[in-house]
């Protein structure tokens, strides 16, 4: 086997090159190893049942019930009870996480979780965690880092199965990496969404260069939007962790409380946008949480950066694509359909969130993914038989010239069309534009979004259909 190659360095892409240390891999990266990640982003922390009154079994049971039930039971199973394992690890290689004064890890409550299981490094964990991961692999000698250099293609031999990958370095020249090996590990697609708190990057890269192989992909309309970005002219939005509800922050829409603030994040997502829809002004009042600057500094400078104290301020939120819990279909060691190519992190689909991600377990998700593919890569027969299920040939589309897309366009489709709410018609007319633009990959990738979105006609999770509501309405109407 030629060195297998990563393409994407957040946790998911530098957890996959840390495991396979000794054994040699390329690290495929647009930046330096932290640039562009989500990871780096992330606030709350990484979900673990590690309090006395926790297990994994509660923390497998409120995965379950915030994916509304239509989880992997398997594989919520498998990574919930690695989580302990691996905020061990976290700690062992060096993630300076918070702990009591009695010198217990200090774990946070968030929505949707019944225990306080959430680790975390003040509010920036995510940084925390990457960068030490980040620090671990620079330190291998096994991992041979292409920086500024982006990947653009996968390629297949005649049977279909992975060899190599077309790559442009920083002057716009493509190189062709040749192996038989490659791991995607390029995070999410909130960046096709007018409002998102992912990097201006995410642009589900990954699912385009996978799909126009023929990797299955799963549940892409399924994204979830989180109900507390501030709402401010910028992009992408900053985030208001959920951390801050679970440390007593309240919603109020003119003044009012409206919803439960720790409800799993559809839920909140959904009533936030009904208080908007209807004209009122939603506002995040944080003032009652003791030391809120000191808890939450990364949040406060955000927030002074656009002009508000956390401390006195109500905030104006409202909700912001925040993650992608569908994307290429893998099984439990991260395997897609097609022989040769893994998928880690959030830009797989692994089943673990169903229809609505529980707070914090995306962090988790990535370090156990990266870690299955690595073992999974250690001496594999490439050229396996595929686990998952067929694909749908016309979700297939290969690579073709055209003009480039405005991403302008792009995300107001999305945005209008697969948004909180969504409904038959303004999907149709999203899918028949969106088809006009396959041969650019954001236009491919927002495109089988609102195609997947458009073939499921139910509610679940985080795919409201308000035309299903409107029928169930209607068929509930006793007759005079
Ligand atoms: C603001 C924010 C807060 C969050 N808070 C939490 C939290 O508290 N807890 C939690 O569990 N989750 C949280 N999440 C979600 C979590 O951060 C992500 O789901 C997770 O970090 C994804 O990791 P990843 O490695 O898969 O992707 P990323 O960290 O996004 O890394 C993707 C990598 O792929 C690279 N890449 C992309 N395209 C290409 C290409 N074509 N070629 C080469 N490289 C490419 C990128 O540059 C980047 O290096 C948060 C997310 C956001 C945005």
């Amino acid at each position: 086997m030629n060195k297998p190659v990563i393409i994407g360095s957040g946790l998911a892409g530098l957890t996959a090159a840390w495991a396979l240390s000794p054994a040699d891999c390329v690290l495929v990266t647009p930046g330096t190893l932290t640039d562009n990640a989500a990871s780096m982003w992330a606030q709350g922390g990484i979900a673990a049942a590690l309090a006395d009154d926790d297990t994994p079994e509660l923390h497998a049971a409120d995965t379950v019930r915030a994916g509304a039930f239509v989880g992997d039971t398997r594989t919520i199973r498998r990574i919930t009870e690695a989580a302990t394992d691996v905020v061990g690890l976290l700690a062992e290689l060096g993630v300076p996480f918070d702990h009591t004064a009695d010198g217990r890890l200090d774990l946070a409550l968030e929505g949707g979780h019944s225990r306080s299981r959430v680790a975390h490094a003040g509010d920036s964990s995510g940084a925390a965690i990457t960068r030490t991961m980040a620090a671990a692999v620079r330190g291998l000698p096994s991992v041979q880092a292409l920086e500024r250099h982006t990947a653009r293609r996968l390629l297949t031999d005649s049977d279909g199965a992975i060899c190599g990958v077309e790559v442009l370095d920083a002057s716009g020249a493509v190189l062709v990496l040749e192996t038989d090996a490659v791991v995607l590990a390029t995070g999410g697609m909130g960046a096709l969404w007018p409002c998102t708190t992912n990097p201006a990057t995410a642009l589900g890269q990954g699912v385009a260069m996978a799909a126009r192989v023929g990797a299955r992909t799963d549940d892409l309309h399924l994204v979830q939007f989180h109900p507390t970005a501030l709402d401010v002219p910028a992009f992408p939005n900053p985030l208001l962790t959920e951390a801050l509800r679970g440390a007593g922050a309240i919603l109020t829409a003119d003044g009012e409380r409206f919803v439960h603030e720790l409800q799993p994040r559809d839920v909140v997502a959904a009533a936030v946008w009904e208080q908007l829809r209807a004209g009122r002004q939603v506002r995040l009042d944080c003032r009652e949480i003791s030391s809120v600057v000191t808890r939450f500094a990364a949040v406060a400078e955000l927030c002074g950066a656009h002009g508000f104290d956390l401390a006195s301020d109500l905030l104006p939120v409202r909700p912001a694509l925040h993650y992608a819990m569908g994307g290429v279909t893998v099984d439990a060691q991260a395997r897609t359909s097609v022989p040769g190519l893994w998928a880690v992190g959030e830009v797989s689909r692994t089943g673990l969130h169903g229809a609505n991600r529980l707070a914090s377990n995306s962090l988790l998700e990535a370090v156990v993914t990266g870690r299955a593919a690595a073992d999974s890569i250690r001496g594999a027969d490439t050229r396996w038989t595929p686990r998952v299920l067929p694909v749908d040939p016309a979700t297939v589309v290969p690579p073709s010239a055209g003009a480039a897309v405005d991403l302008g366009e792009v995300r107001t489709i999305l945005g209008a069309s697969c948004g909180v709410l969504r409904d038959g018609e303004s999907l149709e007319g999203a899918v028949d534009r969106l088809a006009e633009l396959r041969h650019d990959d954001a236009g491919y990738v927002a495109w089988l979004v609102a195609r997947s979105a458009l073939l499921h006609p139910h509610t679940v999770g985080a795919h409201r259909r308000i035309d299903e509501q409107l029928e169930t309405a209607a068929a509930q109407e006793v007759p005079a």
